[in-house]
């Protein structure tokens, strides 16, 4: 297969290009050929060097605050060249209130400071390479988990005040636990009792009380998304999918990957990987 080009340009005024340099070689280093425009390049630059030097996407690096004109204008400027269908990422330092504005523009991708390099050549072979699919958003949440002493003393007042409807109560070997499930809109609050004192919710709860316990978000692909959130450096506390409750794979990542929040992968069906 081809090499990926990939057109590294900073436009504007700031004189720092040691970032964009650093994800230059990353891109290198995945086997890409990256072509570094160098510094303060005007949007048409910019457009002119993509098609000159024919390459699959943009990458813009912005440090100096002018991204909300600078990158619309680049994208501006190869709609006038058809060049429309090269698609433009954005990196550096970019508050997160003006993603969404950005990427109503037609940017692909915004990295933030924070986004790991790895991600940003992942995203970048998946979108041009066209190996694999572009990871998609999770479908919804599927449930949220609750810690509880006893699933009968805490029923009524999701069945009874509440009025949800109980649609299952099963026991799940693997984790130690047996759970309620209550069925609201799309999602389901899942009630967890421990099975036993050596159940790791019984240590959820002596250490933390009855509360939140998880948040299950219902994904495809399991398993890559599990190998992808490793490679990125995300902790695991699953790194294979494994049974779960309603016929379902899952897997938990780490709180320390969100905030604190233990986060269940749910996969229900057939799709292998
Ligand atoms: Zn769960």
């Amino acid at each position: 297969m081809a090499k990926i080009r990939v057109l590294v340009a900073k436009p504007g005024l700031d004189g720092h290009d040691r970032g964009a340099l650093v994800i230059s070689q990353v891109l290198r280093d995945h086997g890409m050929e990256v072509i570094y425009t160098g510094l303060r390049q005007s949007p048409v630059q910019i457009a002119q060097a993509a098609i000159q030097e024919d390459v699959d996407v943009i990458g813009l690096s912005s440090l100096s605050g002018a991204h909300k004109t600078l990158f619309p204008k680049v994208i501006e400027e190869l709609k006038k060249r058809n060049a429309e269908d090269i698609p433009v990422v954005g990196g550096g330092v970019i508050p997160s209130e003006d993603i969404p504005y950005l990427l109503e523009q037609g940017v692909n991708k915004i990295f933030t400071s924070g986004s790991s390099t790895e991600a940003l050549a992942d995203y970048i072979s998946e979108l041009v390479g066209g190996q694999q699919e572009p990871a998609e958003p999770p479908k919804k949440i599927a449930h949220i988990g609750i810690a509880v002493h006893h699933i009968e003393a805490a029923l009524p007042f999701y069945t009874d005040a509440l009025s949800l409807e109980l649609e299952g109560v099963e026991e799940v070997e693997s984790e130690g636990v047996k759970v309620a499930f209550l069925k609201i809109g799309e999602s389901r609050l899942e009630l967890l009792e421990p099975l036993d004192a050596a159940s790791p919710l019984q240590r959820f709860l002596d250490k933390k009380g009855e509360g939140i316990h998880h948040i299950a978000l219902e994904v495809d692909h399991l398993k890559t998304r599990l190998k992808k959130l490793h490679t990125a450096g995300f902790e695991l506390i699953n790194s294979e999918p494994k049974q779960g409750a309603h016929d379902s794979q899952i897997a938990f990542i780490h709180p320390k990957a969100a905030n604190g929040v233990l986060i269940e992968l749910s996969q229900y069906g057939g799709s292998e990987e």
